[in-house]
């Protein structure tokens, strides 16, 4: 899995940044992750090894910007650059989730037309109120790969007014870390079922740190905690 964190840090927004990783790990360093900067990766796509192939190997998923929002403000000038870059790289597909939906316009290239045909944008919805507002505003953006992550899921939420054909799939998962919120299974199946009804593809990613199942709380090691989202089973593609 490729990963490119062209700038690193972030600012909270919404009730799913509360026990952000980024924050979690930088503050294991001592470091202040609302402190927002540029990477030394942040030409990374265009890097080339000794051999003169690139770094990022055609064909590669590129999971983008894991370590901030790639539409945070801060970053509103490096982003012509990344997305040139991404334009260029026309040979990876850049995989993007962001909690800022609202800003995607900004900067955005003048030659996007209906969207790069190699960027998935997905938008985190946590909460329903979360939903309520940025679904609409990714619907109707020109955006060719459109997917929604409801992780770390903290309520129930009803999707089932967004599922629409350009949704290419859905993803779910809890919350990780010490200060893990809870994570229902309920909540889980729920949104699966509003899937299958929808025929939109769906993904039980990982059951988080916390996890209720028939009212029973269960606390899942890191490491388990994808293969106990697994089992359950409840996969699901259209
Ligand atoms: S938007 Fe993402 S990276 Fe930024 S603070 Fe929230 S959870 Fe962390």
């Amino acid at each position: 899995m490729a990963q490119w964190n062209p700038w690193h840090g972030c600012r909270k927004i919404s009730a799913g940044c509360q026990n952000c990783y980024v924050y979690r790990i930088d503050s294991s360093f001592e470091r202040d992750a609302s402190t927002i900067t540029k990477t030394a990766a942040y030409n990374l796509p265009l890097k080339k090894t000794r051999n003169g192939k690139y770094k990022l190997t055609p064909g590669e998923t590129v999971y983008t910007c894991f370590t901030s929002d790639f539409f945070l403000e801060e970053a509103d000038n490096w982003r012509i650059d990344a997305w040139r870059m991404i334009q260029y790289r026309s040979d990876l597909h850049f995989y993007i989730i962001t909690k800022r939906i609202d800003r995607f316009g900004i900067n955005l290239p003048p030659d996007w037309g209906d969207g790069y045909a190699n960027v998935t944008i997905c938008s985190t919805c946590e909460t329903q109120d979360r939903a309520d507002y940025r679904l609409p505003i990714l619907l109707n953006l020109p955006i060719r790969h459109k997917a929604i992550i409801c992780e770390p899921l903290l309520e129930q939420i009803n999707l089932s007014s967004w599922l629409l054909n350009s949704i290419e799939n859905v993803i779910v998962g809890g919350e990780s870390g010490n200060e893990a919120r809870i994570c229902n299974y309920d909540w889980v199946y729920n949104i699966y079922t509003q899937c299958i009804e929808k025929k939109v593809p769906f993904h039980f990613k990982q059951t988080g740190a916390r996890f209720v199942k028939d009212g029973r709380l269960f606390n899942i090691k890191r490491q388990d905690q994808h293969s106990q989202a697994t089992k359950a089973g409840i996969d699901f593609c259209s």
